[in-house]
């Protein structure tokens, strides 16, 4: 769609350290011109740990690259130990955080409350929420999908205006796609994007749905972004393991 510019954001999971995510955003940065750089959105999203180097690479060089971090708190601030809070993130000149990725979900148990707790902490700190949604491989096999990712979606955006969800990306990522080499098709994605779009629509207006991008992820690498990418529901993708490699994702972000 011409109107919604398309993003490619690399999650890095829990890998590179500071000294390592130095190397690697410069390499990319090295891989991509201006050109390429302003017409797809690309954003690397390191551990937390790397956030501050990032930023001074991307200050440092002017870097058209954009960073955000993979989770936050809740909280603004207080007795949270080991917790990120927003503004902390705001500070370090985040734009974007991943919120609700599938690992969060399973291996700290947040549901769609927590999720609907940090999108609204995001968005009360200027940082734009990449909300994931996503079915496990279950759902997928009883036909559930859509349902599973429209109800996610519900449970993420509750007491969300319209002008709030506008500032969101939601990120369909089938949880039996994640980091398996087993892509959905074209088509999958396709479906559910479209699907969200509509739920979108019901609930905010279709010129809101219309402006909201919506990214697949789930095993997604330079020979299969092209694919995906020309589907009309689909603005961008969620890059895991592909986005370790500055070459392979400087290759996904130069899809067109
Ligand atoms: C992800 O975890 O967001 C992801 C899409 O991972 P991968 O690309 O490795 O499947």
């Amino acid at each position: 769609n011409a109107t919604r510019r398309p993003l490619m954001a690399g999650n890095w999971k829990m890998n590179c350290n500071h000294l390592e995510a130095n190397l690697l955003v410069q390499k990319l940065a090295a891989s991509l011109t201006e050109k390429q750089l302003t017409e797809v959105e690309t954003v690397v999203l390191p551990p937390f740990t790397a956030l501050r180097t990032v930023q001074t690479v991307v200050d440092g060089d002017k870097l058209l690259i954009g960073y955000g971090a993979q989770d936050l708190s809740p909280h603004a601030a207080g007795a949270y130990t080991g917790d990120v809070s927003g503004p902390m993130l705001a500070k370090l000149g985040c734009s974007y955080v991943v919120v609700g990725h599938s690992e969060r979900r399973a291996y700290h148990h947040e549901d769609d409350g927590a999720v609907n707790a940090k999108v609204k902490a995001a968005l009360a700190h200027g940082l734009t929420p990449i909300l994931c949604v996503g079915e496990g491989l279950d759902v997928r096999e009883q036909g559930g999908h859509v349902a599973h990712c429209r109800d996610q979606l519900d449970g993420a955006l509750q007491r969300l205006t319209a002008e709030q969800a506008t500032s969101v990306v939601v990120a369909y990522e089938p949880v039996w796609a994640i980091g398996t080499g087993k892509t959905a098709t074209p088509e999958d994605a396709q479906e559910v994007c479209a699907a969200v779009r509509e739920r979108l629509a019901e609930r905010y207006g279709q010129d809101t749905a219309d402006q909201i991008r919506i990214l697949y992820g789930g095993s997604v690498k330079a020979s299969n972004v092209a694919a995906i990418m020309a589907k009309p529901d689909v603005d961008g993708a969620l890059v895991g393991g592909a986005s370790l490699d500055a070459e392979e994702f400087a290759q996904i972000c130069r899809f067109p």
